[in-house]
């Protein structure tokens, strides 16, 4: 069996060529919609990776198969050098499950709206630490004002509806909080936000990562959260990972196309802007993909080998990884 990285610097989460494809269209001859192909990446304590990509990128389908929502087509999940993918007790598996949790994009409809905070909380905390009485009220607390809402008491009598979405965003941090998780994967945490709550949001996910020594998987549209939040930002495409650098590095000096395209679309005039790249418009042919860059159709520098071959992974710099023919030898 292939072994993970171990030692003190060993990644908290080690990802190794997972693939996804689901069937559709049923019939005799169902075709094959690929999702993911040959996603690789590692995460440490205390980092912060930020998976950006536009809608059916892939990125959620990854952050689904990190929480054990969903189950790869082909590939392994390393999680503190333990293979969980492959066939393991349900002891160790729950295990995973509260080691690695997730904070969904729709706060309203990850809680339950005819309970109130308290019970959200409850759950978790009497289920994985057997609390109870004084000791679990006293904790349900604490868990509240570590997210920000106080007075504490007075937020755990609210049922869902009597908070604004800000606030039930909290919770959901509060509730994955609970259970003393060592990676977040926050699937699109702030995008149903109002813009003007967005930032607190974000910085207390920054705040508690200092202070648990949590590592976040964030997932998002919009590359300026990522540069905010993310150590490394990871760019998605039709299911591969296109390009990844550490956050400066990719904002200053992106080398794929589609990363260019991205970055030119940001209304942040902090970020420094390529021309405007001219790329066409379109979506990927996800189900039965032709042959060569997923990215061709729409590429302004697109050459003959890209509708050939797929591109290799190449490292252009220290941790920049690119996948495009323009970097392979
Ligand atoms: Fe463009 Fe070719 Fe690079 Fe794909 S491989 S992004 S088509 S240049």
């Amino acid at each position: 069996m292939t072994q993970a990285s171990v030692g003190a610097d060993a990644p908290i989460l080690e990802v190794r060529g997972l693939g996804k494809y689901f069937s559709v269209g049923g019939g005799f001859k169902p075709k094959r919609l690929r999702a993911l192909n040959d996603v690789s990446f590692s995460l440490r304590a205390r980092e912060v990776i930020a998976l950006v990509g536009e809608s059916g990128s892939g990125k959620s389908t990854v952050a689904k198969i990190l929480a054990r929502l969903e189950q790869p087509t082909t590939g392994q999940v390393f999680f503190q050098g333990r293979d969980i993918l492959a066939a393991e007790p349900r002891r160790a598996s729950l295990r995973y499950r509260s080691k690695v949790q997730m904070i969904f994009q729709d706060p309203f409809g990850s809680l339950n709206p005819l309970h109130r905070v308290r019970y959200h909380l409850a759950r978790p905390l009497a289920r994985h630490h057997r609390l109870a009485g004084a000791e679990l009220e006293a904790r349900i607390l604490s868990l509240l004002k570590a997210v920000g809402l106080t007075p504490p008491a007075e937020f755990a009598s609210k049922l869902p509806h009597q908070m604004s979405g800000g606030q039930r965003q909290r919770v959901a941090i509060a509730r994955a909080l609970a259970v003393e998780p060592a990676v977040i994967l926050a699937d699109e945490p702030i995008s149903m936000l109002d813009v003007s709550i967005r930032m607190g949001v974000l910085n207390l996910m920054l705040k508690l990562k200092e202070e648990r020594d949590l590592a976040y998987l964030y997932i998002t549209h919009d590359i300026g959260s990522a540069r905010y939040v993310g150590d490394t930002i990871m760019v998605m495409y039709a299911g591969h990972i296109v390009e990844s650098a550490p956050s400066d590095r990719l904002i200053e000096s992106p080398a794929h196309p589609y990363t260019e395209l991205l970055l030119a679309a940001v209304p942040d005039p902090t970020v420094s802007k390529p021309k405007p790249l001219g790329a066409k418009s379109g979506a990927p042919q996800l189900i039965d993909p032709p042959r060569g860059c997923a990215f061709a159709e729409r590429c302004p520098k697109v050459m003959a080998i890209c509708k050939k071959e797929d591109p290799a992974s190449a490292e252009i710099a220290a941790s920049h990884h690119v996948r495009c023919h323009l970097y392979n030898e």
